[in-house]
């Protein structure tokens, strides 16, 4: 039968996402108990608020630049001086000599995904994914008729292996996806395994003749602790795309503004670079948005209230380890990766007796676990560790 809209589409809206899901059983629990009753993990959207910069940057940006500036169209690449103002912060932080000519600015890394593997994918291509990932990859490489292979979680590590990798690549693979600090397992994907990864994937395009290409996808780059270093992917293998957005790093989600940043080393770089401005432009984004792009490149170095992050992040594993759960130690990002003592699925759903939402591992395609994000204030932590406890009691720990 034909139905009014497409069977893709129609597939999804019978499929919701489950951090929106739980996102919006969060609201409804609210409306019941009250907000400060309910302890909502579900979804990453950052807490702790942009920082004061990003409000007087969009301020003078609206004194200073003439209007049809401001709010005019551009190149689809963005503005040149934004691209090279991000170019020059790169540069100093990674010792490279990137320009405006090797920046795209997007809207959101999502935006970013999208152009980047338009960009690359025929249909059937495939995409390699380690689970667990970020499940809205597997829409994006759909948008693009690419195929998702997943590779499966390995190590309790949670660091990508080199051999499973080389297993699931075929003659159609074009790419692959990296995000690392990693959500939902806030794990750094060490400069070992990035080495072991790169060496594999420089093998197979020997043996296939054809790039294959990293796509590094870093919301969470700058969500680091402990010092850890986030390794910088192009500096290890040449065909590498970086995606980047400041969703995370500047708390500006609704804002949609980041960056694709496409080294002249790549495989036909010029070709690769213009393809991707296009597809920015043929996707419907036309250009990032304009008055954001020329706010944030007054704030390269602001950075949100990791402090903050880090103080959750402590009293959250803490206080589940404590009660007998067992948590992988964040490395970055706001997320809290948790073995569940049952059923992922059943365990979120306990878990809503207590008004707790946790997001269950099967939507990141790695069962047995859930994903608790703490971009919270700390008091919604405080407030969840009695329900934590009487889940862990009921559950034998
Ligand atoms: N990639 C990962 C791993 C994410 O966690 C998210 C958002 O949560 C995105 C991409 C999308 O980010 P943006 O809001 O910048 O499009």
């Amino acid at each position: 039968m034909c139905s009014t809209i497409s069977k893709r589409m129609l597939g999804l809206t019978q499929k919701n996402s489950a951090v929106r899901e739980m996102f919006e059983e969060g609201n409804r629990l609210a409306k019941l108990y009250g907000r400060e009753n309910v302890y909502d993990f579900s979804i990453g959207n950052p807490y702790f608020p942009a920082p004061e910069r990003v409000s007087s940057a969009i301020h003078e940006v609206l004194e200073n630049e003439a209007v049809n500036y401001v709010h005019g169209y551009m190149p689809n690449a963005g503005f040149p001086d934004v691209r090279q103002a991000v170019a020059e912060s790169l540069n100093k932080r990674f010792e490279t000599s990137y320009s405006s000519a090797n920046v795209i600015m997007t809207v959101g890394a999502a935006g970013g995904l999208n152009c980047a593997l338009q960009t690359l994918l025929d249909p059937d291509d495939e995409v390699i994914c380690f689970a667990p990932f970020f499940l809205e990859y597997g829409n994006y490489i759909a948008n693009h008729g690419g195929r998702l292979v997943i590779v499966p979680a390995g190590a309790s590590d949670f660091q990508p292996d080199a051999e499973a990798l080389r297993k699931a690549i075929s003659p159609k693979t074009k790419a692959l996806i990296i995000n690392s600090p990693n959500n939902p397992t806030g794990v750094i994907y060490s400069e070992e395994t990035i080495k072991k990864l790169a060496a594999v994937l420089e093998e197979k395009q020997r043996e296939y003749s054809h790039p294959i290409f990293i796509i590094s996808d870093e919301p969470y780059r700058e969500l680091s602790y402990d010092g850890a270093v986030v390794p910088w992917l192009p500096s290890f293998y040449r065909n590498t795309i970086v995606g980047y957005s400041w969703s995370k790093s500047l708390s500006l989600p609704g804002e949609r503004i980041g960056y694709l940043l496409i080294p002249s080393e790549v495989e036909d770089f010029e070709l690769v670079f213009s393809a991707a401005s296009i597809s920015n432009r043929i996707l419907g984004f036309v250009n990032a948005p304009s008055l954001i792009q020329l706010a944030v490149a007054k704030c390269l170095d602001e950075r949100t209230d990791i402090a903050s992050y880090d103080t959750n992040r402590k009293l959250l594993y803490n206080g589940l380890t404590a009660l007998g759960f067992d948590c992988v130690y964040p490395q970055g990002t706001f997320y809290l990766w948790m073995k569940t003592p049952c059923d992922d699925k059943e365990f979120a759903q306990l878990a809503k007796k207590y008004n707790i939402l946790v997001v269950p591992g099967a939507s990141f395609a790695c069962p047995g676990y859930v994903r608790i994000a703490y971009c919270v204030g700390s008091d919604t932590i405080r407030g969840s560790l009695p329900g934590f406890e009487k889940l862990a009691k009921e559950l034998g720990l």
